[in-house]
């Protein structure tokens, strides 16, 4: 039979936002886990150069959370790689963890669970992951001041980031496989703009560079031509996957499914938040996901203090 232990809280993912909350409960003295079932870190764990954390002019991923994940576990937060979560159960007192070898018994559950971009499909991908192909304009686009950029996708979200590095790019090359799916105010932005080439129908077949990426293949599914671009930098913008899972049946999702919480991380089952790009919000950096740990972090503690 699996061991029962009980904790103030447990805190899902080790990312900045979970580790930011995990610092903050620490020295609230709060008995406080975090349980991670992949890299400590989440997406920032492998970035090469943060420029845009106050504090570093910059810094490489892996050495800002680990000094995050220091300074929580300074606190006295504890955390554990290596059980996963099977399920939980939200909407009880207290809320239950189940993990592959406990169950843990919590009074505040913060989800900082965060997203995974879906990865270019391509085997050369991993040879020019920040040599060329980003998955974000904000972290990433300045590099490429000056230089021929490529942006990959036909939503919102490309779009928008299309406009975005228009103000970096000498050259812009929207490809999307498909139709426009972006709204048409931020399409009509992206077509008025001489620096623009967009590739409907196109989709990119391979990467060619030496050490960093200096092209694309492209194939035009109306003309079946294949055709090379030289590019500096391709951005992916090929959606998201919201690390929700797990609890898709305990709380209401959004429609790209995330965790639908207030700006104060704040679910609708008390003593339970969410924090970081798992919960719905417009802006997803660094900077506000560790806004959202310390957010639930002091409420939680305000939870537990008013709860009687
Ligand atoms: C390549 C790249 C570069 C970036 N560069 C910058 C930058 O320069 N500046 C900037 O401000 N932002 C940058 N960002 C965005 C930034 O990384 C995110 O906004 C931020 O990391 C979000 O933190 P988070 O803690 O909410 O989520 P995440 O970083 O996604 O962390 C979530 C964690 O939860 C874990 N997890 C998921 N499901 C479970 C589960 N069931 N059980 C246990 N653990 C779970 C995951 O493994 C992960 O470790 C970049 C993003 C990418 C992809």
């Amino acid at each position: 039979m699996k061991e029962r232990i009980h904790k103030d809280v447990v805190i899902i993912g080790a990312g900045m936002a979970g580790l930011t909350a995990a610092l903050y409960c620490g020295r609230m003295n709060l008995d406080t886990l975090v349980l991670e079932n992949g890299i400590v870190g989440g997406q920032i764990a492998n970035a090469v150069d943060i420029e845009n954390y106050p504090g570093f002019v910059s810094v490489r991923g892996g050495d800002l959370i680990a000094t995050v994940q220091k300074q929580a576990e300074n606190f006295g937060a504890v955390l554990d790689e290596f059980d996963e979560i099977e399920r939980v159960t939200l909407k009880t007192t207290p809320k239950i963890v189940e993990t592959q070898e406990k169950i843990y018994a919590a009074d505040v559950v913060i989800i900082a669970s965060g997203m995974n971009r879906r990865k270019l499909p391509l085997p050369e991908e991993r040879k020019f992951a920040g040599r060329g192909v980003h998955y974000c304009e904000l972290c990433d686009g300045h590099a490429y001041n000056g230089k021929i950029i490529a942006v990959m996708g036909g939503g919102n979200a490309a779009v928008d980031a299309a406009n975005f590095l228009t103000k970096y790019a000498s050259k812009l090359y929207l490809i999307h496989r498909s139709e426009f799916r972006a709204d048409e105010v931020s399409q009509k932005r992206l077509r008025g703009n001489d620096k623009v080439t967009i590739m409907l129908q196109t989709e990119i077949r391979a990467l060619r560079g030496d050490g960093r990426l200096q092209s694309v293949e492209v194939f035009d599914k109306r003309t079946g031509e294949t055709k090379t671009l030289a590019v500096d930098g391709i951005f992916v913008n090929i959606g998201v996957e919201p690390n929700t899972q797990l609890f898709k049946d305990e709380l209401p999702l959004s429609a790209s499914g995330r965790i639908i919480a207030g700006e104060d991380c704040r679910t609708e089952i008390a003593g339970v938040f969410a924090a970081g790009d798992v919960r719905e919000k417009e802006i997803r950096q660094l900077t506000t996901a560790a806004s959202d740990g310390t957010t639930a972090a002091l409420l939680a503690e305000k939870y537990l203090g008013t709860r009687g």
